[in-house]
C-alpha cells in the first residue's frame, strides 16, 4: 500500500471533502432519558405557564383599590369572605370591600387583582385589617407570564441539561424529538492485547484503547459498540470489520497501522469496499501512521496502537465528526495563553502536539512545560497532562519565554 504523508491541514480538508457530517437521525425520547441529548425540533408550549394567575405570597386576595390609603396608623377594614386552597379552583369571588385568605401558589379568585402579604394584615372574626396599600398585580404571577401558549420554549440544537428538562416538564411534555446518537464501533487489534479482568500471560498487555475510545465516544454524544479484540490475522480482522460496517455509523480500530510485519489494518480496511483508504499517514506527531478510509459511505479510522496517540487522534480528528453526527453544537477546545517555561522542539516537518502541564510562577504568570515523561506509549502522559500545545511544521521549536496557546483538557485551577 502506498504511503504518501499528507500534512495536518490537508488531512482535515480531505476528510471534510470525503464525508459529509450531518446528524445520523432523529428519535422521540421520554423526558426521563433525554439528559445529555440535543433537541432536533423547536419545542413550542401548548399552554400558558403558570396556567392560572397565582399568589406568590401568603395573605389576602383583594381589590387593589380597596386598600388605597391604608397605613400602620389607619388600617382599612375589609370583610372576610373565606379562603382559597392550593391545588383547587377558587369557590369564592372577591367583591368590593372584601378579602379572601390565600396561600402561596393558590389560584387568584375572580374579582381580586392583588394580594396583601399576611404580615401587613390582622384578622378579628369577620374583619380583615389591612395596614399597607397594594397596587394592581402586586404579589401575583399572572397566567402565561412565564411562558405563553405558542411560545418557542427551547430551540432546535439546544443541549438538554437539568434546566432545559425542567422547562419541558413545566409544559407537560413527556417526550421530545432529539438527534439519534451515532453508533461507533470500537475494535482493538493485536495478539498481545487482553481484555482487563482476564489473567495476563507473559508478554501480554491489557486493552486500554477499547476503553479510552469508548469513553471518548460517549463524551461527545455517540454510542460505543465494543467489538472486542482481534488478533493480527487478516481474515479475522476482515470479518470483524464487516460486522462493524453493518452495525455502526463510524468505525474505530486501534493498532496494526505501522510498518511492522503484522501491521495489516490498512490493507484489510482497503479491501472492504470503495473508495477505501483515503488517508494513509499524516505528517504529525503523535499519530503519523493514522489511516482513514471511507467504505460504503462510512468512515473507518485506523488509529495507532499507542494509547496516548490513539486517544489524541480521536480528539483532533474523530471527536468533531461524531459531535456533528450527534447534532451537537460546535464547540472549540478551551484554550489559554501561557509562557513556555522551557524550549519545546517540534518533530522535523511534522505538526507537533506536545502534552503539557500548566503552573503559576511566583509572579502569578501562567507557565507551560511538557509533561515530564516523554516515553511514547505511556498512558499516564495523557492522565498527567493539563492540555497540549501545537507547534507548526514550519517551526523548529518554541523558545523559552515565548507566549503560546495551550488547549485545555480540564478546567484551569486558580493559583
Ligand atoms: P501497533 O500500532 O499495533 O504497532 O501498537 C503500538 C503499541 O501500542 C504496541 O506497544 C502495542 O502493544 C500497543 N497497543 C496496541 N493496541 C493496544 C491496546 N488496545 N491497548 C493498549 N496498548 C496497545
Ligand atoms: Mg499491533
Amino acid at each position: 500500500m502506498f504511503r504518501k504523508l499528507l500534512s495536518f491541514d490537508e488531512t482535515k480538508q480531505l476528510l471534510e471533502q470525503s464525508f459529509s457530517s450531518v446528524p445520523v437521525g432523529e428519535e422521540r425520547v421520554s423526558i426521563s432519558d433525554v439528559h445529555d441529548r440535543v433537541l432536533a425540533q423547536d419545542v413550542v408550549s401548548p399552554m400558558d405557564i403558570p396556567p392560572f394567575s397565582r399568589s406568590t405570597v401568603d395573605g389576602y386576595a383583594v381589590k387593589a383599590a380597596d386598600t388605597f390609603g391604608a397605613s400602620e396608623d389607619k388600617a382599612i377594614n375589609l370583610r372576610f369572605c373565606g379562603h382559597v386552597a392550593i391545588g383547587e379552583a377558587p369557590a369564592v369571588t372577591v367583591k368590593e370591600g372584601s378579602a379572601t385568605e390565600i396561600v402561596t401558589g393558590a389560584p387568584l379568585p375572580d374579582g381580586a387583582d392583588a394580594v396583601v402579604m399576611v404580615e401587613y394584615t390582622s384578622r378579628q372574626g369577620n374583619n380583615v385589617f389591612v395596614r399597607r396599600p397594594v397596587a394592581r398585580n402586586t404579589n401575583i404571577m399572572t397566567k402565561g407570564s412565564d411562558i405563553h401558549k405558542g411560545e418557542t420554549v427551547l430551540k432546535k440544537g439546544r443541549f438538554l441539561g437539568s434546566r432545559e428538562i425542567g422547562a419541558l416538564a413545566a409544559i407537560g411534555l413527556t417526550q421530545v424529538v432529539v438527534y439519534k446518537r451515532p453508533k461507533v464501533a470500537v475494535l482493538s487489534t493485536g495478539g498481545e492485547v487482553v481484555e482487563p479482568g482476564k489473567t495476563l500471560p507473559p508478554g501480554k498487555i491489557y486493552d486500554i484503547n477499547a476503553h479510552t475510545l469508548s469513553a471518548a465516544v460517549l463524551e461527545c454524544g455517540g454510542e460505543a459498540i465494543n467489538l472486542g479484540i482481534v488478533p493480527d490475522e487478516k481474515d479475522k480482522m476482515k470479518s470483524a470489520l464487516e460486522l462493524a460496517l453493518v452495525s455502526a455509523d463510524v468505525i474505530l480500530t486501534s493498532g496494526g497501522v505501522s510498518v511492522g510485519p503484522k501491521d495489516f489494518t490498512p490493507q484489510v480496511v482497503d479491501s472492504l469496499g470503495k473508495p477505501g483508504v483515503i488517508i494513509s499517514g499524516v505528517a504529525m506527531k503523535p499519530g503519523k501512521p493514522l489511516t482513514i478510509a471511507v467504505v460504503n459511505g462510512k468512515l473507518i479510522f485506523s488509529l495507532p496502537g499507542n494509547p496516548t496517540s490513539s486517544l489524541f487522534m480521536f480528539i483532533v480528528f474523530v471527536r468533531p465528526i461524531i459531535m456533528k453526527l450527534a447534532g451537537r453544537p460546535e464547540e472549540s477546545m478551551p484554550k489559554v495563553k501561557a509562557v513556555a517555561a522551557q524550549k519545546m522542539f517540534s518533530a522535523r516537518g511534522r505538526r507537533t502536539f506536545t502534552m503539557v502541564n500548566l503552573t503559576y510562577n511566583k509572579d502569578g504568570t501562567l507557565m507551560v512545560s511538557p509533561v515530564p515523561t516523554g516515553l511514547s506509549g505511556a498512558i499516564t502522559t495523557m492522565t498527567k497532562a493539563d492540555g497540549f500545545v501545537e507547534i507548526s511544521e514550519k517551526q523548529q521549536f518554541v523558545d523559552a519565554g515565548t507566549e503560546i496557546d495551550v488547549y485545555l483538557f480540564k478546567k484551569l485551577k486558580k493559583p
